[in-house]
């Protein structure tokens, strides 16, 4: 009973006890003395009196009516209020379609996963991201970037329940299939993939995007809706790696894998700061006179316990993470002071990421580094690979342009192994191709399909003026093969290794001092 005294209840009720016996007091004193007051006055006055309080109550009764009536209309509109902010915070403004925020906090999915009461719960998550929806936003503008979303998230609401399908932002969308069977999980990959896959008009235009997707189970790869969606992104993340229009399904090994790369990630970063990332130097030789016409710097990355990791795993880590303008102002500037050890007419020829050829800074950045290591644009030579020329080849035509007018010069690398066509070669002022190693290791004999192959690329840099650089000459069949077709530079293990900066000038010595001795041989013979 006490405790009923203490709650709230209880106060309010002692409380109003006591206010009414208080009224209750004042009010017996004012009715003795109202009762006397009033057998004072005539019949005609208690009448006015009485018609007074009656007209007086009835208006303060109509006023309380409007006044309820205005509060009711005033908690619906703030009702409606927070509904609206409600869905605003829970949906994609654009497509309509629910966003991360809802599918985190299980608002509208948890409800539908627990509907399904005849059957065991489960359910697939399917993690989906376009490819190449930036080409498509970069050809139609904004609008039909929009319109194209727009259409794509009707194509996959065709595809799952009410509320099951999400657009997570940009081009990344996520489809819970419920109930789908652990079997037709692949099947149903494919198809959203066909689906996506097929032409859609924007204005006058049709286009066309891809899609990865990337998919995981409920509940057998985790209890909770986000674990599982975290593990169809890895998957995703896995099938985008594969090419474009790839389904993959989670695996464990998958998650080992990007453990691994988010640990060496962290270690690149390190490195970087550390400034453990060096360059290497490959020699470029003139194939004429044998002499050492250049080096190509190339990235070596030495851990403290002595272990290397290779340049194809970290500078793709590099590119991925955004590391790769870091890494590249540091090895430039590295390069420049150690290529003033050596002659003058010896290039340095440095190699650029297909991502650095997006950024409309890249020459200023590099002009800036050479005139800070007092080295003359003449004896750079960049080299950039066929792939950089894919993502905007107006983009890259422009860099290509403005390197040139700086005075560095520009090398198609690894040719013959990308995507370019011969229209693309004619359109870039490139000073120097490199045939791809891959085309020297495989040459057997004369007349078969990789000579043939040999033999147009060399035709091609021929017709177009275009001096020729031969990667991966091993020996010395190689070496005369190439002589013969009348090559310019050459490149391989054959002429040296990539070596650090310390052992560049004994190499120019020892390499000066064979050619002379093989001068005075033949002179006497
Ligand atoms: P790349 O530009 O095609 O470099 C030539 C690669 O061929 C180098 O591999 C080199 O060591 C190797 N090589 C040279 N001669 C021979 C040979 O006779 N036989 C064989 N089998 N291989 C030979 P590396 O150093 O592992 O570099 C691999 C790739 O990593 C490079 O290919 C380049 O694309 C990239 N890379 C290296 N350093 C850098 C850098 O500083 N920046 C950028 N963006 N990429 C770099
Ligand atoms: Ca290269
Ligand atoms: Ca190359």
């Amino acid at each position: 009973m006490p405790e009923f005294f203490e709650s709230r209840a209880g106060k309010q009720l002692l409380a109003l006890t006591a206010g009414a016996l208080v009224l209750w007091s004042v009010g017996y004193v004012w009715h003795l003395q109202i009762f006397s007051a009033f057998k004072t006055l005539s019949v005609d006055t208690i009448d006015a009196w009485v018609l007074s309080i009656f007209i007086f109550g009835l208006a303060s009764f109509v006023y309380s009516l409007l006044r309820i009536f205005d509060l009711r209309k005033e908690m619906h509109r703030q009702h409606q209020h927070a509904r609206r902010s409600h869905w605003i915070a829970t949906h994609d403004h654009l497509t309509g379609l629910p966003n991360r925020y809802a599918f985190e906090n299980f608002e509208i999915l948890q409800p539908l996963l627990n509907e399904d009461d005849d059957h065991q719960p489960m359910a697939t998550i399917f993690s989906i991201d376009l490819d190449g929806f930036k080409k498509v936003n970069d050809l139609v503008g904004h609008q039909g970037g929009d319109q194209l979303l727009r259409d794509v998230s009707k194509r996959l609401a065709a595809f799952a329940d009410e509320g099951c399908v999400f657009r997570f932002g940009g081009d990344e969308f996520i489809v819970v299939a419920r109930g789908l069977a652990p079997e037709k999980s692949g099947r149903f990959g494919n198809l959203i993939i066909h689906s996506l896959t097929r032409p859609i008009q924007v204005g006058v235009i049709w286009c066309q995007v891809g899609a990865s997707i990337g998919y995981a189970r409920w509940p057998e790869h985790g209890d909770l809706l986000q674990d599982v969606c975290h593990k169809s992104d890895i998957a995703l993340y896995e099938a985008k790696s594969k090419g474009a229009n790839t389904s993959l399904a989670f695996h464990e090994d998958m998650q080992q894998k990007v453990l691994a790369r988010a640990k060496l990630e962290g270690q690149l970063r390190d490195a970087i700061d550390a400034g453990r990332i060096k360059p290497f130097y490959q020699p470029l030789i003139d194939l004429r006179s044998g002499a050492v016409c250049g080096f190509e710097a190339l990235a070596r990355w030495t851990e403290e316990d002595g272990s290397n990791v290779s340049p194809l795993i970290f500078i793709t880590i590099a590119e991925e993470t955004g590391l790769i303008t870091t890494l590249f102002q540091q090895l430039l500037a590295t390069a420049c002071e150690d290529s003033k050890l050596w002659p003058e007419e010896i290039v340095l020829a440095f190699n650029l990421s297909p991502v650095q050829m997006e950024d409309r800074l890249l020459t200023s950045r590099i002009l800036e580094i050479l005139k800070t290591a007092g080295l003359p644009p003449a004896r750079l030579e960049v080299e950039i690979t066929e792939n950089a020329l894919i993502e905007d080849p107006e983009l890259a035509a422009s860099i290509i342009d403005d390197l040139h007018n700086a005075g560095i010069q520009v090398a198609l690398d690894d040719f013959g192994t990308g995507y370019s066509s011969l229209a693309q070669l004619a359109r870039y002022k490139f000073d120097k191709i490199k045939i791809d190693k891959s085309f020297v290791s495989s040459l057997r004999k004369k007349g078969d399909r990789h000579d043939k192959i040999v033999q147009a690329l060399l035709n091609l840099s021929k017709g177009l003026e275009i001096k020729t650089t031969v990667e991966g000459i091993e020996d010395n069949a190689q070496l005369a093969y190439f002589l013969q077709e009348g090559c310019d530079i050459g490149q391989g293990y054959l002429f040296g290794k990539a070596m650090p900066a310390s052992e560049t000038v004994s190499f120019l010595e020892s390499r000066d001092r064979m050619l002379h001795t093989s001068t005075i041989v033949s002179a006497h013979s």
